[in-house]
């Protein structure tokens, strides 16, 4: 095989769909990857602060989970069990209910869905409609669901919505906290729309949201926000989606991104970083009440993916057995604040957005933002943007990243940021 990197990466642009997306910001062909670092073909090295968007956030190839991974295929375990009971399947559920659920307080059954976010999204609308008998959904502005065509009714996004071909219909949006600024609060617009008969807006089977929109531009609603928002959707009858899949997993600094809110979701989707893995699965939680699909109502060959359940389990039990992880979280994301706030200074009019081990900074210009990543891949580091013009600069590192790893990308971020910034200076003087 011909080791020049333009021959390699012809055959996709020859022959890999012009849907794709990610490889065209980060042109070369990887090869392995260990913790928080992906390797080229040609032995290059990359901090990567995308982590499959959100779904590393144990890093890549965790030596626990490969070792038990190995093991498991190495012994015939099952590989695809549809939704059989399996040994693996009944280790992780056994795992998450003692070490997610039940000191969370939480009585939700689990349901696997087909192995993507957007499809536990699909289920989670299909259900509250199916228990309210009501069809429309509340989702909010900026939010992204997933871009299945239910899913894709609630995400806010011109551009995916584009793509549809057909009208998406049953979801009525609602302004997000702080869409109109500080001074507006939107749960009291919430409030009165539903409160008004002549409102014009269908009585709701769901209000659905993420508490950090991931590809909206992280943008972080506030506890009251939230708080305000489930009990609106108690007292209108209203089950309360909240769309985990991006900010869960520990990604807004807790393993739900809703904890110590005062709120019970009456359905939550999973999927990301659930496997632990980089594998693909996909959940959701639901209150025991409204666990009212049949059987194979929603189904999906691939419900059951056996080795995301070894790995998931590991996950659990590794990281999420007791409190420690969640403070290195929150040390971490002291430190990424501190950063951000640099980088901040060097943009005129950027601010830090997000939480946790989920913040960027909104440079005001997708231009920008997409120049700064593009320099920082140059220099070896691995980051996106998001937002409505993809003008956030999002970092998305492992939590798992050491120390040192985790300040050299944060300084190749600020490098990128000086130089991207002086030189657009001096091309303006
Ligand atoms: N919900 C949220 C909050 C997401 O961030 C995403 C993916 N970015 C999805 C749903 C859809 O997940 P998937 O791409 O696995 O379908």
């Amino acid at each position: 095989m011909s080791t020049d990197k333009s021959a390699e990466i012809s055959v996709f642009k020859r022959r890999e769909s012009e849907a794709r997306s990610y490889c065209r910001g980060f042109d070369t062909v990887f090869k392995k990857a260990q913790g928080s670092e992906l390797t080229d073909e040609r032995g290059r090295t990359y901090i990567d602060f995308l982590a499959g968007c959100s779904s590393l956030n144990y890093g890549h190839n965790d030596p626990d989970m490969k070792e038990a991974l190995v093991d498991h295929i190495s012994s015939d375990g099952i590989a695809h069990g549809l939704d059989l009971h399996t040994d693996t399947k009944g280790a992780f559920l056994e795992a998450f209910e003692s070490h997610i659920l039940k000191p969370r307080n939480m009585d939700h059954k689990v349901m696997f869905t087909g192995p993507t976010g957007a499809n536990a999204v699909e289920a989670a609308m299909k259900l509250a409609r199916k228990v309210t008998g009501r069809t429309n959904i509340i989702s909010f502005t900026n939010g992204f669901h997933g871009v299945t065509l239910g899913a894709l009714a609630a995400t806010g996004n011109s551009y995916h919505r584009g793509g549809a071909g057909t009208s998406l219909g049953d979801v009525t949006r609602m302004p997000f906290d702080k869409y109109m600024g500080n001074g507006c609060d939107t749960a009291d617009f919430l409030e009165a729309m539903l409160n008004d008969r002549s409102g014009g807006m269908d009585a709701p089977a769901a209000i659905m949201f993420e508490t950090v929109q991931g590809e909206g531009g992280l943008n972080a609603a506030s506890p009251e926000w939230i708080k305000r928002v489930a009990d609106l959707a108690k007292e209108h009858g209203a089950l309360l989606i909240i769309d985990d899949v991006q900010a869960g997993c520990g990604r807004a600094g807790s393993f739900f991104s809703f904890e110590d809110m005062d709120v019970t979701p009456d359905i939550v989707t999973m999927a990301k970083s659930v496997s632990g893995f980089g594998l693909p699965m996909a959940l959701m939680l639901v209150r025991p009440e409204h666990d009212i699909f049949g059987p194979a109502e929603h189904n999906g060959t691939f419900r059951g993916n056996t080795h995301a359940f070894v790995t998931a389990r590991v996950a659990i039990e590794k990281f999420w057995s007791d409190s420690s992880f969640q403070e290195e979280i929150a040390a971490k994301a002291r430190l990424l604040e501190v950063v951000l706030g640099e980088m901040v200074e060097m943009v005129p009019g950027a601010e830090i957005k997000g939480r946790g081990m989920m913040q960027g900074v909104d440079v005001k210009s997708g231009a920008l933002a997409s120049e700064i990543c593009s320099r920082a891949f140059q220099k070896g580091l691995i980051i996106e943007t998001s937002g409505n013009e993809d003008q956030v600069v999002k970092v998305l590192a492992p939590l798992t990243t050491p120390d040192a790893t985790f300040r050299n990308g944060l300084s190749i971020l600020l490098d990128a940021t000086r130089e991207v910034t002086d030189n657009n200076k001096i091309a303006a003087e």
